[in-house]
């Protein structure tokens, strides 16, 4: 490891060594690299984790520049491959695996366990149900993100002790509204990643982090923390019942209205 690339986390007093080394040791998966997975992204590897994984299917287009991490240049380029160029420049210590595709049902059940942590950059409820299930299943710590208007949210999801995405999301959702149609202020997906991503990072050190919801109001700057419990009857983490899983979600694809 090159000590001198982390020496401000070093002198911060937050990190030992041993944290960074474990950190160092770590394999973290991005899905999504849009608004907020660009900048986690961007973050996991300056923190210098072990492996970073990338999954998306999207090309880089004029109105994803106001807000992601990439440049003129890349428009028309596939979105995972002008990440993972950029991630080398930002710190070519670490390796960057690309998937040019969807996180399906297939893809999850095919990567299951491969993971120490799984950071939602997605912007669909069905992928975070599909994560949610493959992290509850195979005991994968993940961090819940979202971004839209002037508004975010994240949280910690951690497997056998926090609640988990279907505690405290129902079932029964009405049409989803995105970005697309309803717009997000430029600076809202990298802040919400920026926190979003701390919890990710204490989580791969090691710490005990809380799974409360965390809501962010980034017009009013206020942000909130709410506690969310564990539900008893959740299908998901109380029954183990993953119907994310099945072939129902098998090439499932967001830009498809479904
Ligand atoms: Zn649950």
């Amino acid at each position: 490891m090159n000590y001198l690339y982390h020496a401000r986390h070093l002198v911060l007093g937050r990190f030992g060594q041993a944290d960074l080394e474990r950190i160092a040791a770590s394999r973290v998966m991005v899905v999504g690299v849009g608004g907020t997975g660009s900048t986690a992204a961007r973050l996991f590897a300056e923190a210098g984790v072990s492996e970073l994984s990338i999954a998306d299917p999207d090309v880089v287009s004029i109105s994803n520049l106001q807000r992601q991490q990439y440049s003129t240049g890349d428009i028309g380029r596939k979105k995972v491959s002008a990440t993972a160029e950029y991630l080398k420049k930002v710190n070519p210590e670490i390796e960057v695996k690309c998937y040019d595709t969807v996180f399906d049902s297939g893809f999850a059940l095919s990567h299951a366990g491969e993971y120490d942590l799984i950071f939602d950059g997605t912007d669909n409820v069905t992928t975070r149900r599909i994560i949610n299930d493959i992290s509850v299943k195979t005991g994968t710590p993940w961090i819940f993100s979202s971004a839209i208007e002037t508004y975010g949210e994240f949280k910690a999801i951690i497997p056998g002790r926090t609640s988990c995405y279907a505690c405290f999301m129902p079932e029964l959702e009405g049409p989803q509204q995105t970005c697309s149609q309803i717009g997000v202020l430029n600076s809202v997906p990298a802040t919400v990643a920026s926190l979003a991503y701390v919890l990710g990072l204490r989580i791969l050190k090691g710490d005990e982090v809380s799974g409360d919801i965390h809501f962010l109001d980034a017009w009013d700057m206020t942000l909130e923390k709410i506690k969310t419990l564990k539900n008893p009857q959740c299908p998901v983490c109380s029954h183990g019942s993953f119907k994310y899983l099945t072939d129902q979600y098998s090439g499932f694809d967001p830009r498809i209205v479904q």
